[in-house]
């Protein structure tokens, strides 16, 4: 905008003050104009916890349709998230199952809220119609159980990603939580998986999975994938979970998309620092005690220990990583992965459930990002992928 004012400092306070007001605005309604898709929100195993209805709006949890409606969200990945012990007990795909009934639940209820889509094309009419539509995306490759037959099971009821691993090594591949790697990266299995997702069309989800099953992952796949909610590891030193800078570049080059994870220990190094402190003192606190780390009273130390010292990650250190990518890859391979419902209360401050995203892209503008840049991070590179896996796909199905 331009400066009418004479006084110098009258004129910044001034031109500022209304440029922030003015970025806001034009943030509230971009979030609404522009698609926001989220690959990561873990509705469904907040709901396994307790029944909720998130039809309407709640007291607790990250996400609710009018939260979402409010923050312009319109296609968040519900992730089928199983746990890495379902696959030691054996009932991994039952868990999956049962996950994917709560969103078809939730449809089922409020059929003028929500939506499932299977295919590009049915979220376009999804969202055109007012709907929030809810891709699903499974969390930890155990549910496909060693058999190939199931990954068509779980594409056929919609499932549009998986990431291959969660924080244990499985049959599939290794995972960057885990000291046990007994495949170096992918499986015999997880390597036949891996081309068989790309002839069905379901992406391939490299977050959660240890680097040398990245590298493996990206020589193998002849589509783009996609992390659905990694940061980058510039920022937090040594943390395998997020992505380090050769690893985003070849991600682009195979044409796919980081989708920014918010949790304040994704995002900020002295977030992780602070966690890890918190988990070193409650981990010698049961020690002492004799009790196990599941008890209700290391539970209720560790959150006093995290009431004390947690230090929360801020918008501005999101907005590093979406600077920090771009100047390393471009906008065209950004997106977002809040991972809401899935990081507890380490959100960040002005990030803390669905109905924020506006100030993301208030942050983006004020930091010099285009309106067509903003479109392609909140959905538009999303769909590039999506529809790259949904051709391949078409063109090699038997
Ligand atoms: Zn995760």
């Amino acid at each position: 905008m331009k400066c009418y004012f004479l006084l110098g400092t009258l004129c910044a306070l001034t031109c500022s003050s209304v440029f922030a007001s003015e970025a806001g605005d034009l943030a509230q309604q971009l979030a609404q104009e522009y698609l926001i898709v989220d690959g990561h929100v873990d509705v469904p195993y907040r709901l396994m916890q307790g029944e909720e209805d998130v039809g309407l709006s709640t007291e607790k949890g990250d996400f609710d349709f009018p939260r979402a409606q409010k923050g312009g969200l319109n296609a968040p990945f519900m992730s089928i998230y199983v746990p890495a012990a379902k696959e030691d007990e054996g009932v991994a795909k039952s868990y999956a199952d049962s996950l994917i009934a709560k969103v078809e639940a939730m449809v089922a209820k409020h059929p003028d809220k929500f939506a499932i889509p299977k295919s590009l094309a049915d979220l376009q009419k999804q969202v055109d119609a007012g709907l929030i539509s809810l891709p699903l995306g499974i969390e930890n490759g155990a549910p496909i159980e060693g058999d190939l037959d199931n990954l068509k099971y779980f594409s056929d009821r919609g499932v549009k990603y998986i990431t291959l691993a969660h924080s244990k090594s499985n049959h599939i591949s290794d995972s960057s939580y885990d000291k046990n790697r007994p495949w170096e990266g992918l499986s015999a299995f997880g390597k036949r998986l891996v081309r068989e997702m790309n002839r069905r069309g379901v992406m391939i989800d490299i977050s959660h999975v240890s680097d040398a099953a990245f590298w493996q992952v990206i020589d193998l796949s002849a589509v783009p994938v996609i992390a659905s909610h990694s940061s980058a590891r510039h920022f937090t030193p040594g943390f395998e979970r997020n992505m380090n800078d050769e690893m985003i570049k070849a991600l682009a080059a195979n044409g796919g998309i980081i989708m920014v994870n918010f949790g304040s220990t994704f995002i900020s190094g002295e977030s992780l620092n602070s966690y890890r402190k918190i988990s070193e003192q409650a981990d010698s606190f049961a020690k002492k005690k004799g009790l196990s780390k599941n008890s209700q009273e290391v539970k209720e130390y560790t959150d006093k220990l995290s009431r004390e010292q947690f230090i929360y990650a801020s918008l501005d250190n999101v907005l590093d990583h979406f600077d920090h990518i771009r100047a390393l890859v471009g906008v065209e391979h950004i997106g977002i992965g809040s991972d809401f419902d899935g990081v507890g209360d380490s959100l960040p401050i002005g990030l803390k459930d669905v109905s924020q995203y506006p100030n993301l892209v208030e942050g983006l503008l004020k930091r010099g990002y285009s309106k067509q840049d903003i479109e392609k991070i909140l959905g538009g590179n999303l769909l590039r992928v999506w529809q790259a896996n949904e051709e391949y796909a078409k063109r090699n199905r038997g």
